[in-house]
C-alpha cells in the first residue's frame, strides 16, 4: 500500500521528534526515577537535604531548560557523569508500541530525536517502545554543547547538525514552551499532550501521536 502526505503536510521533508513523554505516555514512571537520582545526585554533591535538593532542581529546570544546565551554570558540574548517573533508570516500566512504530515508519522523509537527555539514554528509550531502527539521526543533549532546549542556541545548532531546512520541518513535542523557537524559524509545530495550551507558537495539538500521524498520510 502506497501512502502519500496529504496536502497540509506536502511541505515536510524532515519530522523531527522529542522524546521524554512524546514518545511514551506521560503516565509511564520514567521521570519519577530520573528526578529521584537527580536528587540524590545533588544530596550528595552539594552536601544540602533531600528537599532543598528536590527544590533546587525544580528551580534549574524551571529557569535554566533542565536541572544540568542550572548544576553547570551555578556549580561548574561537568555534565558526562551527571548524564550517566541520573539517567541509569529500570526502562523495563515501557512497553512496545507497534502502532506507534508504524505509523512513524509510514512517514516519507527524514525523521530524527531531539532530546534534552543524551543519545545513549535515548536509544535505551527507543530499545523499550519497540522504536529503534527508525531514525536517520538522534540528537542529543550532547550535540547541543549541553544547551537544552527551549534555549535558541540548543535548536540552532541541532538545526544545523541534521541540516534540515525548518520551514520544511515538522516537530512533535509534549512540551508547549520547547516549540516556541521552532515556530519562529519557521517549523510545523505539534503539541502532544493530554490538554491542549492554545498559543500563537502552537500550530497543532494531539493527545494521541498514533492518530494524527495516521491522519497526516492518505492511503491508497
Ligand atoms: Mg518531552
Amino acid at each position: 500500500m502506497l501512502s502519500t502526505v496529504i496536502a497540509d503536510w506536502s511541505h515536510v521533508r524532515t519530522w523531527v521528534f522529542d522524546l521524554d513523554e512524546t514518545l511514551y505516555p506521560p503516565s509511564a514512571p520514567l521521570f519519577p526515577q530520573i528526578e529521584a537520582r537527580m536528587v540524590d545526585w545533588i544530596t550528595s554533591a552539594l552536601g544540602v537535604g533531600r528537599g532543598e535538593a528536590d527544590r533546587l532542581r525544580a528551580e534549574w529546570w524551571a529557569t535554566h531548560g533542565t536541572t544540568l544546565a542550572g548544576l553547570m551554570h551555578d556549580h561548574g558540574v561537568a555534565p558526562e557523569p551527571f548524564l550517566t548517573e541520573v539517567h541509569d533508570i529500570d526502562f523495563s516500566v515501557l512497553t512496545p508500541d507497534p502502532d506507534l512504530r508504524a505509523a512513524i515508519a509510514a512517514l516519507p522523509g527524514r525523521k530524527v530525536i531531539f532530546t534534552n537527555g543524551t543519545a545513549p539514554y535515548a536509544l535505551d528509550v527507543l530499545r523499550a517502545r519497540g522504536l529503534d531502527g527508525l531514525w536517520d539521526a538522534i540528537h542529543g543533549i550532547e550535540h547541543a554543547g549541553h544547551v537544552p532546549k527551549p534555549a535558541p542556541a540548543a535548536f540552532d545548532r541541532v538545526f544545523a547538525r541534521d541540516g534540515l531546512t525548518p520551514r520544511a520541518a515538522a516537530m512533535f513535542e509534549d512540551s508547549a514552551r520547547n516549540l516556541r523557537v521552532p515556530a519562529e524559524r519557521g517549523v510545523t509545530t505539534v503539541h502532544v499532550a493530554p490538554t491542549p495550551a492554545p498559543a500563537p507558537h502552537i500550530h497543532h495539538h494531539t493527545a494521541d501521536l498514533t492518530a494524527f500521524l495516521r491522519g497526516i498520510l492518505s492511503t491508497g
